[in-house]
């Protein structure tokens, strides 16, 4: 039943497209004769002039572990992303997701830098066509040139492995956000998919450390990305964060009852952060009658049963992890079950968090190529001028959907680089030692009598919470240092 009616879709308008692109050229040529020119199709025109920034796509476990090319062009059952699937849905930013499985306990920032790497291979192959990108600039810049922009996000805080070095080291090789948590709670940050169950050990939202992260974040100029949290993790988050965040794949909870989804009042705490809501296309966070009907336990257990099988069956050599790409497969097909809900369902919640959060803080959040399901007619990547379509029906302004599209993104990452110069700037001006100075030179093994030095020169500008003390004598920094830091506080 797919699609011979949306691929003639495809072809109307990658051909509506190239007339209008061929034009001026075939004018220029035969200068007097007279151009036959299809009536232009507005939300087509918008679609094609704006700047496109897609949030979150699951691409790069495709890219490492099927050996997946990004220029080769796939049938949808296998992947939403292509890059000739991007040229056609004018695409001009994704964010690459840095999934790591928990199942990868033990190497979570190997897995995380494998698939850091696959994205920049795949740059390095297509540089005709695509190149990673670093900033609102960047991507600016890459969309002139006609080319794809990449950039990458971590989702699920447990790949820094608890460690602030890591977290620095994730933004230097171009890591750009962060999602606080996946699906599972952290040591340091609680996930809505796990906050309901006891044998998981929650933290009330984030611990002290968690804060620091966000903290470090914003010094940094790495989004904070608050997809997947707690809802009490969401609101310490914005209390804590000095930038704007985002929620990079979450969609209203008001209208499909998903805790993963955003409550109306957690949509008007992102308008006063100044954040953006990027909306998921996923059918069972977008649908209620699609929610209910894939969440019937029954069939849940008998999905789970069949990957568990697979994984036993084709259990690797090396004693890795069977990855979510390798059982991507029995999770598509049990979704076939399930109608597919209709494109108005992605367009109700687009036009809900509009409305509620407002017009500047809502944006798209495909979670392509990590979804079972999508809406009818968005198929792929290639689709997404059917969105334009939708909003220009219902009566979105030119204006108002170039801000939908990616304007509202790229405002938040101009405003997230601009807080962390700022705090680099306030950093170097101010004299006390912040909790990471010490961290990092006990790190280091500065000599004790050096760091005493240090403290009792400078000060410090932060409290000594019993959570800090033990994070620096796991550092090895012994109790008279201690004494000293609790001593040397500057309000
Ligand atoms: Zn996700």
């Amino acid at each position: 039943m797919k699609p011979t009616h949306s691929l003639a879709c495809f072809f109307l308008l990658s051909s509506l497209a190239l007339a209008q692109h061929q034009t001026p050229h075939k004018a220029k040529a035969t200068k007097a004769a007279p151009v036959t020119r299809p009536k232009a199709d507005p939300a087509l025109a918008i679609h094609q002039s704006a700047l496109i920034v897609d949030t979150h796509a699951d691409t790069p476990q495709r890219f490492l572990d099927e050996n997946f090319d990004i220029g080769q062009n796939t049938p949808v059952t296998e992947g939403h992303i292509d890059l000739d699937k991007v040229r056609q849905g004018n695409l001009g930013a994704e964010f690459f997701s840095i999934w790591v499985e928990p199942e990868f306990k033990g190497h979570y920032s190997q897995r995380a830098m494998d698939l850091i790497d696959s994205v920049y291979q795949q740059a390095a192959r297509h540089p005709d066509k695509m190149t990673m990108a670093f900033s609102a600039d960047d991507i600016a810049r890459a969309h002139d040139q006609h080319k794809f922009a990449a950039l990458m996000g971590i989702e699920g805080g447990h790949a820094i492995e608890n460690d602030m070095r890591l977290l620095r080291d994730f933004y230097r090789v171009g890591v750009r956000y962060m999602t606080l948590t996946w699906s599972n709670t952290n040591e340091w940050a609680d996930s809505s998919g796990d906050i309901q169950d006891p044998n998981v050990k929650h933290h009330n939202g984030m611990t002290d450390f968690g804060k620091d992260v966000v903290r470090e974040m914003n010094r940094l100029g790495m989004i904070v990305d608050i997809s997947h949290v707690s809802d009490a993790t969401f609101y310490q988050a914005l209390l804590v964060s000095q930038a704007p965040v985002i929620a990079s794949h979450s969609s209203s909870r008001e209208l499909t009852n998903q805790p993963r989804n955003m409550t109306d009042d957690m949509l008007r705490a992102m308008t006063n952060n100044g954040g953006v809501v990027m909306v998921n296309f996923y059918s069972a966070f977008i649908d209620e009658n699609y929610r209910k009907a894939s969440s019937d336990p029954e069939k849940i257990k008998q999905r789970d049963a069949e990957v568990e099988a697979y994984k036993k069956a084709h259990a690797h050599p090396d004693g890795s992890p069977v990855t979510y790409d390798e059982t991507a497969a029995i999770e598509k097909k049990w979704a076939t079950q399930f109608p597919r809900p209709p494109l108005k369902s992605l367009i109700d919640h687009i036009d809900h968090i509009a409305k509620v959060a407002g017009i500047d803080n809502v944006g798209l959040g495909s979670d392509f190529d990590g979804v079972t399901s999508l809406p009818a007619g968005l198929d792929s990547v290639a689709d997404l001028p059917k969105i334009t379509q939708a909003l220009y029906q219902r009566g979105y302004t030119r204006e108002q959907i170039l801000k939908i599209l990616g304007g509202n993104f790229m405002r938040v990452m101009r405003e997230v680089e601009a807080t962390a110069k700022r705090l680099q700037t306030e950093r170097k001006e101010s004299d006390a030692l912040s909790f990471e100075d010490i961290e990092l030179m006990a790190g280091n093994r500065v000599n004790h009598a050096q760091l005493m030095d240090r403290i009792k020169q400078h000060g410090v500008n932060f409290e000594l919470t019993p959570e800090r003390r033990t994070r620096l004598k796991a550092e090895k920094v012994d109790e008279s240092v201690l004494d000293a830091i609790v001593k040397a506080r500057k309000k």
